[in-house]
């Protein structure tokens, strides 16, 4: 039953006046999917408290993947988002985010499919433009990353969020945030770091989550940059770290032979030693590497 407005939340009742999450989920005789990567957030005080690492969602329209049984997406309309879109692939969640929808009129669309096939712009329809919506998920695990490059690769750039605010297994999260010289320095620290500012900023033990995942996890929040540095092509850029981080091991001179006929002058072009290995690079060396390669296709 949805609590009217007007009434003040009865006892043990959530602070939106619905009832607790966990309730919710037994009602419905939700269990958890493996395959889903469903591992979910019961805590409303936990899920406003990254919910609000967004900064202030008064009036904003957030884009969410995943939201289950709706912790997070309670928690980004408690907070004041003037419009929540989310996708969600288990039908077996719609009846409680029906009832979050119904709790807070005309703010909660709910779409039900895959959001790796979603047109985001579609979706936000007039929202769309420049820097308008937020990106804020719990995401499933199985597809994070793949969903991360997919809005970090985004045409044209500047892209139509502002920031993206997403809960990560702890390794990816390190990976993205990742320095040259390291481990975890890769890929995707590269296009993470050319297009947009990235950090870490809440660290979650796997107890956090109903049922809790074997890993530790992070929340990663990353701001557009208007103008990202170097200004190459994501393509081409994408094609340079693909061939240095694909052998890793190998030296430039080696592991960019994929790439050009001559990788000892594409190097030197770029002021590059042709011993260096990929993990050695700065971001800004990668774009210089690349905005090389571009103009030599060209002419
Ligand atoms: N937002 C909820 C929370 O924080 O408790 C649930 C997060 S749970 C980690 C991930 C959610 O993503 C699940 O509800 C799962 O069903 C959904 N999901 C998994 N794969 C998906 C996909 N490809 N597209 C959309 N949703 C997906």
């Amino acid at each position: 039953m949805i609590q009217s407005f007007d009434e003040p939340p009865r006892a043990g009742a959530s602070p939106d006046g619905l009832p607790p999450l966990r309730e919710v989920i037994a009602s419905l005789g939700l269990s958890a999917k493996k395959s889903l990567g469903q591992n979910f957030i019961l805590d409303l005080n936990l899920t406003r408290k990254i919910a609000r690492t967004a900064g202030d969602l008064t009036g904003r329209t957030v884009v969410e993947v995943g939201p289950g049984p709706g912790g997070l997406t309670r928690a980004l309309l408690l907070e004041g988002a003037k419009r929540v879109i989310a996708v969600e692939r288990d039908q077996r969640c719609l009846p409680a985010l029906q009832q979050i929808a119904e709790r807070y009129p005309g703010r909660l669309q709910v779409h039900l499919g895959d959001a790796l096939e979603a047109d985001w712009p579609a979706l936000l329809g007039s929202d769309f433009g420049p820097g308008r919506a937020l990106i804020i998920a719990n995401l499933p695990y199985s597809v994070a990353t793949l969903l991360l490059i997919g809005w970090l690769e985004t045409e044209p750039w500047p892209p139509w969020y502002a920031r993206m605010v997403l809960m990560f297994q702890r390794e990816v999260a390190e990976r993205i945030v990742a320095q040259p010289g390291t481990k975890p320095y890769g890929r995707l620290a590269v296009i993470s770091q050319w297009r947009t500012r990235a950090r870490i900023v809440m660290s979650l033990k796997p107890e956090a989550f109903t049922p809790p995942p074997k890993v530790s996890s992070a929340v990663v929040e990353l701001i557009p940059r208007e103008h990202p540095e170097p200004p190459c092509s994501a393509k081409v850029l994408g094609e340079v770290t693909a061939a240095a981080f694909g052998q890793r091991r190998k030296m430039l001179r080696t592991s960019l032979k994929s790439l050009t006929a001559m990788p000892e002058l594409l190097l030197k072009d770029a002021g590059l030693a042709p011993e260096l290995r990929g993990e050695q690079l700065s971001v800004e060396d990668f774009g210089r590497l690349a905005m090389i390669l571009e103009r030599a296709r060209r002419s």
